[in-house]
């Protein structure tokens, strides 16, 4: 990288952790190192700062402690929310999701489809905003859950959960949301929305990876996905994760209080950024730039172009983005989100995705347009 500094604009595959949850991490990797679950004063110490833990994130996420669950992360979450709910409520046996869900929540429903569950996979429009008459007519009184993203990891797209929420709640409809890409970036208080179950990950606002965990509404009825123990009050077997939900609940004070401020600042950059590719490229695709979006997300298609390229190319020189999401970056094929938003044939497989974060600037953003531009010129130069 000719000693430059890499400019990392993948911040919806994950993000770097944070010093604050870092600080708060290392004591209990180092002498913090007994089991909460142990009756003796190591163990009490731990368990307590553990639960002042919990009691800190529910506190920021606007809901009660007792409603808050730790485990390995959102595709846990993903599974528990559907699957322990459909258990609870047999009468009730179908799932409704959109076709742009994350591939943790489509897998699951596809799976339980399988083994019998009804589903309906509701579209969306070009612009990635959901179908809502398609939306309703899905829901009925057979209907047991309905999962939605609240912003896409592709597009940034916002789903209108409040709304949503309240049309799932008059009939009687479990609804969860994931919430990956939206807690710590200016999500209201949980309590104050129809919303049931949010699923959400740590490593995606500053944490670290592998620890997440589930908000359940209190009365809302779902079976637990791991036996095998008292932990998490009997719904979440496993010694807990200290050190993870530790500096999780750390990164997520600092990214609810750091948002305010930033989050104008990356919209003013993603703006400038959009803009800068628009000039340069004339028949560039902004994938959901007609629905509300969330502010450090662009998502563009280049026309005739590998976006597959574009991001190895990248790369080389030190640019870190993503053609899709991090977890299909591997398969074949355009990105099932894309599709679902009826992309154009000439611009299915010029995807790619730039994320922003804390450490983003305009300079980075300058570094990356100007390879852009010699990777999509190279590209087409071959072909
Ligand atoms: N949902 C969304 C929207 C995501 O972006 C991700 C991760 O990319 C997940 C779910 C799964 O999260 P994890 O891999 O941390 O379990």
């Amino acid at each position: 990288m000719n000693g430059q500094e890499a400019v990392y604009l993948d911040h919806n595959s994950t993000t770097p952790v944070h010093p604050a949850a870092l600080e708060a991490m290392l004591p209990f990797l180092r002498e913090g190192y007994a089991n909460p679950s142990s009756i003796h004063v190591a163990g009490e110490n731990v368990r307590r700062v553990f639960e002042d833990a919990r009691a800190l994130m529910a506190s920021l996420m606007g809901i009660r402690p007792a409603e808050l669950y730790f485990n390995s992360g959102a595709t846990e979450s993903i599974n528990w929310a559907l699957r322990g709910v459909l258990e609870a409520r047999p009468a009730r046996p179908k799932v409704v999701v959109s076709a742009v869900e994350h591939s943790a929540t489509l897998d699951v429903a596809r799976r339980l489809a399988e083994r019998g569950h009804e589903l309906t996979v509701v579209p969306v429009d070009r612009s990635g905003n959901l179908d809502e008459a398609a939306l309703i007519e899905a829901l009925d009184e057979r209907t047991g859950i309905l999962s939605l993203i609240w912003a896409n990891n592709e597009t940034g797209v916002l789903f209108d959960v409040a709304r949503l929420g309240r049309i799932a709640r008059e009939l009687g409809i479990v609804f969860h949301v994931d919430g990956v890409q939206k807690l710590g970036k200016g999500m209201p208080a949980l309590a104050d929305l129809p919303i049931d179950l949010l699923s959400f990950s740590a490593h995606k606002f500053g944490g670290p990876k592998g620890v997440g965990g589930l908000y359940v509404r209190r009365g809302v009825s779902i079976r637990p996905l791991i036996w095998g123990g008292h932990h998490e009050t009997g719904r979440r077997a496993g010694t807990e994760n200290v050190p993870g939900v530790i500096g999780m609940a750390a990164a997520l004070e600092q990214a609810v209080v750091e948002w305010p401020e930033k989050a104008p600042r990356l919209r003013a950059l993603r703006e400038a950024f959009e803009g800068a590719l628009r000039a340069d490229h004339p028949d560039l695709l902004v994938n959901g730039s007609g629905a509300p979006r969330i502010e450090n997300t662009l998502n563009v298609a280049f026309r005739g172009i590998e976006g597959h390229g574009v991001v190895l190319r990248l790369a080389q020189k030190g640019v870190y983005c993503s053609s899709g999401s991090a977890c299909t970056a591997h398969d074949d094929g355009p990105s099932h989100v894309l599709a679902a938003m009826g992309l154009p044939g000439d611009h299915i497989h010029g995807a790619v995705r730039f994320s922003l974060g804390a450490g983003t600037d305009v300079e980075g953003l300058a570094r990356a347009r100007a390879l852009i531009a010699e990777a999509v010129a190279g590209l087409a130069a071959v072909g």
